[in-house]
C-alpha cells in the first residue's frame, strides 16, 4: 500500500524543547507565581477586573482595603458608584472598572447564586471578564488546568516560536497543543516572570536569558 506523507499544518506551533523551557525557567524563577494578591475566587476576580492597564502592585495596594470592606458579590454589587469610583481611582480608568464589577457581581449574585462560576463559558459571560481573566480565575482560584495568555504569555509564545499567532486565543490554543496539561499554569507564571524580568518587551536580556541557545528569537 503506498504511504501518504502527513502533511505539516501551515502554522502549526513549534514542540521543540518546551520541557526544557520549563526546567531552565524554573531554575530562574522558582519564585513565579501569581502576583495579584487574594484569598477566594471572586477576590481574584476582582483584582483582575483592576488590573487593565495597571501595575500588580497598584492593585494589591488597593485591594488590601477593598477586601476588607467588601466580604461577597452581594456588597459589590449593592455598592454605591461614586463610592467605588473613589475606592479603585488609582488603578485608573475607575469609572468603567467600578461599573464592571458591580455589573458583574450583579450577574454573579442573580444567576450563580453569589458564587463565582467554574466553568469558562459562564465566566465569559459576565461583564468585564473576557477569557484570559477566565483561565487565570480557573487556573489559579479554582486549581484547574487553563491558559490565561496576557501581555507576556503572548509576547513570549512568539518570540519563544510556540505560535505565530497574534490572537490571544489562537496562541492559547497553540499553547495548549505543546505544553503538557499538567504543567499550563506554571509555564504561564514563568512566562510571566520571564517577561518581566529578562524577556522585556523592548529590550530582551538574550545575554543571560538561560534558553538563549534554544529560543528562535523570532521578531527579536
Ligand atoms: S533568548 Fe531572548 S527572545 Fe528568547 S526568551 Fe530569552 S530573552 Fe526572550
Amino acid at each position: 500500500m503506498k504511504k501518504t506523507k502527513k502533511k505539516k499544518r501551515k502554522n502549526a506551533p513549534r514542540s521543540t524543547h518546551v520541557t526544557e523551557w520549563i526546567r531552565r525557567l524554573e531554575e530562574t524563577h522558582g519564585d513565579a507565581k501569581q502576583a495579584l494578591l487574594y484569598s477566594t475566587p471572586l477576590e481574584l476576580l476582582i483584582a483582575l477586573i483592576l488590573a487593565a492597564q495597571c501595575t500588580d502592585e497598584r492593585v494589591n495596594q488597593v485591594t488590601r482595603s477593598l477586601f476588607e470592606k467588601y466580604r461577597d458579590a452581594e456588597d459589590y454589587a449593592s455598592a454605591d458608584q461614586s463610592t467605588l469610583e473613589e475606592e479603585v481611582r488609582s488603578t485608573g480608568f475607575y469609572r468603567n472598572k467600578a461599573k464592571a464589577i458591580r455589573a458583574c457581581c450583579r450577574e454573579i449574585v442573580e444567576r450563580f447564586g453569589g458564587r463565582v462560576p467554574e466553568e469558562v463559558d459562564d465566566l465569559v459571560g459576565l461583564s468585564g471578564v473576557g477569557r484570559k481573566t477566565a483561565n487565570i480565575v480557573i487556573g489559579n482560584a479554582f486549581g484547574r488546568p487553563a491558559i490565561g495568555v496576557d501581555t507576556h504569555v503572548k509576547r513570549l509564545a512568539r518570540r519563544m516560536g510556540f505560535s505565530k499567532q497574534n490572537d490571544p486565543d489562537r496562541i492559547e490554543k497553540d499553547l495548549c497543543a505543546v505544553v503538557p496539561e499538567k504543567h499550563w499554569v506554571r509555564f504561564c507564571h514563568l512566562l510571566q516572570f520571564h517577561g518581566r524580568r529578562i524577556c522585556l518587551a523592548r529590550k530582551p536580556k538574550c545575554d543571560i536569558c538561560p534558553g538563549a541557545d534554544i529560543c528562535p528569537k523570532i521578531g527579536v
